[in-house]
């Protein structure tokens, strides 16, 4: 299951203009399937999911092929439609569900589960941070990703538990770094957080 999802997430379709300020790069498929498989093994993915700063919908799909029923929010509204057109092609357009609205103000009340990749506030400090409020004040499960070394922060900052934690490498494009450079390798820390 884990190798057909991250093969069906590799063929979905980026970003068309990523945005640097909003801090737009898809999680890689390896990255989104372990992320999502864990999920899955937890019992996580058994009912509503939001996808928390959807972007182009590689964690939504996913969890959606995984069985969940998937709302994904976004402000950008190009990337709402990349999501859309990428649940259609794998096979998931009607267990999901894509809006428009900001972290500060999504349309959902209560879900079982979020999972999410927010800004790592590379742009703007702390842009992580609201991206965790909302996540904890709608579902008592959160898995979100976060740059190496973000573990006490976190920890300090919610109010649930980190159950889970694993680490990977991913290469960031080169519009979040210093112009020198192409493209860099960073390590993320990917966290499950609990408060039940
Ligand atoms: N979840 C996607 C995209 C991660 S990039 C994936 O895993 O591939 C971070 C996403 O957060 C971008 O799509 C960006 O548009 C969105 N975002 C940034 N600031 C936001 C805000 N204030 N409210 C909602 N979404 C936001």
């Amino acid at each position: 299951m884990r190798k057909d999802v991250e093969i069906a997430l590799q063929r979905l379709e980026g970003f068309e203009e990523p945005s640097a300020s909003l801090e737009q790069y898809e999680t890689p498929a390896p990255l989104a399937s372990r992320l999502l498989h864990l999920a899955w093994s937890r019992g996580d993915l058994d009912g509503w999911v939001l996808d928390l700063g959807c972007g182009t919908g590689v964690l939504g799909v996913g969890a959606a092929l995984y069985g969940a029923r998937v709302v994904g929010v976004d402000v950008d509204s190009d990337a709402l439609r990349t999501a859309r057109h990428n649940a259609e092609s794998a096979g998931v357009g009607e267990k999901t569900d894509w809006v428009r609205g900001d972290v500060g103000s999504v349309p959902v009340r209560q879900v079982d589960t979020v999972v999410m990749n927010p800004p790592f506030g590379a742009q703007k400090r702390g842009a992580d941070r609201p991206f965790l409020r909302t996540a904890e004040s709608v579902a008592d499960t959160v898995y979100t990703v976060h740059n190496q070394g973000s573990r006490s922060f976190v920890e300090s900052f919610v109010e649930g538990e980190i159950t889970d934690a694993f680490e990977a490498r991913i290469v960031l494009p080169h519009r979040f770094e210093f112009h020198d450079e192409e493209a860099r390798e960073i390590t993320v820390e990917i966290y499950r957080l609990s408060s039940t």
